[in-house]
């Protein structure tokens, strides 16, 4: 279990999700550089467009991504692992059917997420995204929980992602194409949200490879910056 502290109290929380539900397309400047020579649909979702990250993804501050061993023997022509910098909502509540009015009131609080995805298993496999979104420690998480009460405007937040120091993505959370009430009412009609259940809300545009060696930093304006290192599995 990865422990957060909690901003402002002194206390740790665990993260420990009973599931990671991801939204994929979020953003609009997104929709577009993903498109581009992948079998999607390039208009904008009609709604919201969710996949699963299992709990084994999970990572803390200072952590390492491995990229694991098994890829080589694939022999990919551009073997490729993204990181992805979203926002993500803790769930503070059990909710089933959750009015979109009533959605704020379900989230503990909010911390920096990497969607981190490994691109070749995730457009080939005919399974869809769970090999290549669910892959060990392809989710960092961190470095504090904000809570709900003390993060402001949760649709006003800026994003980036850097790597090795070099500003890759550059977003802002008012850029989301469905809002955090709007996702957390549509997704509760399909699963009951669990306490400590995660929402990783998408990722702006700016998409742009890791490789062993390199460091990897989330930052969402008003909780911190999450930085990981990117290592190759040895085995
Ligand atoms: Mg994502």
């Amino acid at each position: 279990m990865i422990e957060l502290p909690l901003a402002g109290t002194g206390r740790k929380i665990g993260i420990a999700p009973t599931k990671i539900i991801a939204v994929g397309l979020n953003y609009r400047e997104h929709v577009k550089e993903s498109v581009s020579g992948r079998k999607l649909p390039d208009a904008l979702p009609s709604e919201p467009v969710l996949f699963a990250k299992t709990p084994n993804v999970l990572i803390g501050p200072g952590e390492a991504i491995v990229i694991p061993a098994l890829i080589d023997g694939y022999h990919f022509e551009d073997a490729r692992v993204d990181p992805e910098a979203e926002l993500a909502v803790i769930i503070g509540k059990r909710g089933r059917r959750i009015p979109e009015e009533q959605a704020f009131d379900y989230v503990l609080g909010y911390t920096c997420f990497n969607d981190v995805s490994q691109r070749n298993f995730q457009y080939l496999d005919t399974s869809g995204w769970f090999r290549g979104k669910s892959l060990d420690t392809f989710g960092p998480i961190g470095p504090v929980v904000v809570s709900r009460q003390d993060i402001g405007d949760p649709q006003k937040l800026n994003l980036y992602s850097r790597i090795n120091g070099a500003l890759k993505q550059s977003g802002n959370t008012a850029d989301m194409i469905f809002s955090i009430p709007r996702l957390i009412a549509f997704i509760s009609k399909h699963f009951t949200l669990e306490e400590g259940d995660l929402i990783a809300t998408g990722t702006p545009k700016g998409i742009s490879p890791l490789h062993p060696g390199d460091v990897v930093e989330v930052e969402i304006e008003g909780i911190g910056i999450l930085r990981n290192p990117v290592e190759a599995e040895r085995i």
